[in-house]
């Protein structure tokens, strides 16, 4: 099972599209959908002892994820964790504090997701000044000091990005791999400030771009780590239907600092997506939640799988706009699957492997971008 730990609410960053959006939808109509569990610690205040007892009642060996806010701002609580809990360790993280972890903590993760949107101009512009220089300074600091595991760059994606050459840019700047979301759905005052319609256009355009792209390296035998990409192909090259592709809800929860476990890492103080406790419940048993309509009836609901949870079941968007939303999970489908005889010539002529194309399913964040 897969487990995002929440070591802190806080955030060290104002992002953009996170903090100030937040601030920006103050007054939406969440409160109406879900009810809130404002009793909730910003630091984790369960014993590292009630952890390993939850995580022992099943045999499994689990994945643990860092995840905040900021993971970093409890590096205490963290290599606590670390030092007294066997498991497979990835974090999603903005970087900022990475060169505060001592190495032998950081070498034992197995992959990093790590916030940057592109160069440094929009990561700026998005993140603040000064952090894309902080990150890339970082990232090269733990590759120096022995990390060798994934470093996804995670990227939002919205008016302000251009997704092929971000993607680029960022496989240029020493990133294994790249992954995307689309910041459409999770608030939602921001539909009608927006033209989204233009956007998804331009988008969808630029994913056709970014798809040559991907094909032309595979004739020269390389498969670059696309997630969006490498999640639909799979699906496609192996006839295989998915359900959430994140995972929440079934193969992926979330361990609030109080100790709650929720379905999904954004919303872990909402009641309605709060399935249990560490302290009595069993990791194999924990009650299951899945999207509902409209993806339940959606054609393309085995391939999308549902994009997130969070967002259908807060369906803060009007029905224009996630429709919108559908076109560019839609395009994204239908301009992979033009690919796939070229890519399945490439696998039988022996260019590339399908091997190449493996990617950890569950690292949290949302495969359909
Ligand atoms: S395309 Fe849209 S409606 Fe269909 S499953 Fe995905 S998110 Fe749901
Ligand atoms: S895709 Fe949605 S449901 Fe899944 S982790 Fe992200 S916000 Fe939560």
């Amino acid at each position: 099972m897969y487990f995002h730990i929440i070591t802190s609410i806080d955030c060290n960053s104002e992002c953009r599209y996170c903090y100030k959006k937040s601030c920006d939808d103050f007054g939406n109509d969440l409160n109406k959908t879900f009810k809130f569990d404002f009793s909730m610690p910003a630091r984790i205040k369960y014993s590292i002892e009630q952890l390993k007892q939850f995580l022992a009642r099943s045999k499994t060996r689990h994945t643990l994820t860092f995840y905040g806010g900021e993971p970093l701002m409890d590096i205490e609580k963290i290599k606590e964790i670390m030092d007294n809990v066997d498991a497979r360790y990835m974090m999603q993280t903005n970087g900022k504090l990475l060169d505060k972890l001592p190495k032998e903590y950081i070498n034992r993760f197995e992959l990093m997701l790590i916030s940057i949107d592109g160069d440094k101009k929009l990561t700026d512009f998005n993140r603040g000044e000064g952090t894309y220089d902080k990150v890339i300074s970082n990232i090269s600091l733990i590759r120096k000091n022995g990390f060798k595991g994934e470093l996804i760059a995670r990227m939002v994606v919205d008016e302000h990005s251009n997704v092929f050459e971000s993607v680029n840019h960022l496989f240029s700047t020493g990133f294994d791999a790249v992954h995307w979301q689309l910041d459409a759905g999770f608030y939602q005052q921001d539909f009608k400030q927006r033209n989204f319609k233009e956007f998804s256009k331009k988008y969808n355009s630029e994913v056709s771009g970014l798809l040559d792209y991907w094909l032309n390296e595979m004739k020269k035998g390389k498969v670059l780590k696309i997630y969006p990409f490498l999640g639909i192909f799979e699906s496609l090259y192996y006839s295989k239907t998915e359900k959430l592709r994140c995972g929440s809800g079934f193969a992926n929860y979330t361990i609030a600092p109080d100790g709650k476990i929720s379905v999904c890492p954004i919303m872990h103080d909402a009641t309605v997506f709060q399935v249990g406790d560490i302290l009595k419940d069993n990791p194999d048993n924990l009650k299951q939640i899945f999207v509902e309509e409209p993806c339940t009836s959606c054609d393309i609901y085995g391939l999308c799988g549902g994009r997130c949870l969070y967002a259908n079941k807060a369906s803060l968007w009007p029905k224009e706009g996630q429709d919108l939303i559908c076109f560019t999970v839609r395009h994204l489908i239908d301009a992979i699957r033009t690919k796939l005889p070229e890519i399945r010539a490439l696998i039988s002529e022996g260019k590339i492997t399908e091997t190449q194309f493996s990617y950890e399913k569950y690292t949290g964040p949302e495969i359909i971008p």
